[in-house]
């Protein structure tokens, strides 16, 4: 009974069991066992990569982009990878999984940088020399962690200068030139008066007229980059292109002198927070202007005096033009004011590299 019982017993085995050819019998004899004849239980399961599951699915992984603060530029294009799970477990593309596996796919999604808040120095840019160097200024400025872009600047403490260098003076300064007619007579009527004044020439023109460069330098002026082509858009210029337009003027005004200049101008006051930083990243520090008789516009020379006059007060920073076009009445104003001014009780400036 018990015999017969452990026969049965191994018989099932070997019926389920490929491997088992052998079988020990009850009474410790080896027995060849019989060819298992029976279909095996088990079947293995076909397994795949989870990449050709996917495929079968029709389902394409999307990497989330790392973007820009303000641009939204792309700036990792693979920052946030998708995630496929099966059975709550990660797996990789190469992984092998059951053909009918259940799989999660979490796509990658594109997120915008963090931003961080970074304090700067600012500085008072208007002096050109008119004033004392004073206090600069705190701003505060949120900028993509990354990129560095900035997305806003709020002011914490604002820039001061100093007194003025010279008490009740006021700057001129000369744009657009050099121009081989009206230039040497601005710089005629100047040196008669023995008065110095800011020169903002365009680099094209300064490498058509070098020597007018250098007689600006030799006869004590000082010299502000107004870009290689007098570019109006700057502000909104790629910033290549505006970062090229400054370098070239610069370099017109190293070709002539062998010195580069410590101001710049913005053609039109095409200001721009990037302008300024450009300008400040090659050595040059902005100038600005604040009062504008439109001389540009050739009304008569009393038209531009009246202007001035009627403006200018100490710590004015004059704009007038030596070229560019027919500067006549510019010219003709000069003349008056070099002695008007004084007779206001203002003075000249002494301009000073930025
Ligand atoms: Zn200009």
């Amino acid at each position: 009974m018990i015999r017969s019982a452990r026969l049965i017993g191994a018989a099932i085995v070997a019926a389920l069991s490929t491997a088992l050819v052998q079988l020990q019998m009850a009474d410790g004899s080896i027995a060849a066992a019989p060819e298992p004849s029976a279909v095996i239980a088990y079947r293995a399961p076909v397994v795949r990569p989870v990449a050709d599951l996917l495929a079968i699915q029709g389902i394409r992984l999307r990497s989330g982009r790392l973007l820009s603060a303000r641009t939204h530029r792309v700036l990792r294009p693979t920052a946030f990878p998708p995630r496929v799970k099966w059975a709550g477990q990660p797996v990789s593309l190469a992984d092998e999984v059951p053909e009918g596996a259940a799989l999660s796919v979490v796509q990658g999604r594109d997120q915008v940088e963090r931003l961080v808040r970074r304090r700067v120095q600012s500085h008072a840019d208007t002096h050109a020399g008119l004033y004392l160097p004073g206090a600069p200024g705190i701003v505060e400025l949120r900028v993509g962690a990354v990129s560095g872009e900035v997305v806003s600047r709020r002011v914490i403490r604002p820039s001061k200068h100093g007194p003025l260098r010279i008490p009740g003076s006021v700057l001129l300064t000369f744009d657009d030139g050099p121009d081989p007619t009206w230039t040497p007579q601005v710089l005629n009527l100047l040196r008669q008066r023995h008065v110095h004044a800011v020169f903002c020439v365009i680099g094209r023109e300064a490498r058509r007229h070098p020597d007018l460069v250098r007689r600006i330098v030799r006869e004590g002026h000082v010299l502000c980059d107004h870009t290689e082509s007098h570019d109006e858009h700057l502000a909104t210029e790629p910033l290549a292109v505006a970062r090229g337009q400054i370098a070239a003027g610069a370099q017109a005004v190293w070709v002539a002198t062998g010195q580069r200049p410590t101001w710049f101008r913005a053609p039109g006051g095409a200001w721009s927070p990037m302008v300024e930083r450009l300008a400040r990243e090659q050595g040059m520090t902005p100038l600005k202007w604040t009062v504008d008789p439109r001389d540009w516009q050739r009304p008569a020379a009393r038209v531009i005096v009246a202007r001035v006059l009627e403006a200018a007060r100490p710590g004015s920073i004059v704009l007038m033009h030596d070229g560019g076009g027919d500067r006549r009445t510019s010219a003709a104003a000069l003349r008056s004011l070099l002695v008007l001014l004084p007779r206001m009780g203002l003075r000249f400036a002494e301009p000073t590299p930025g």
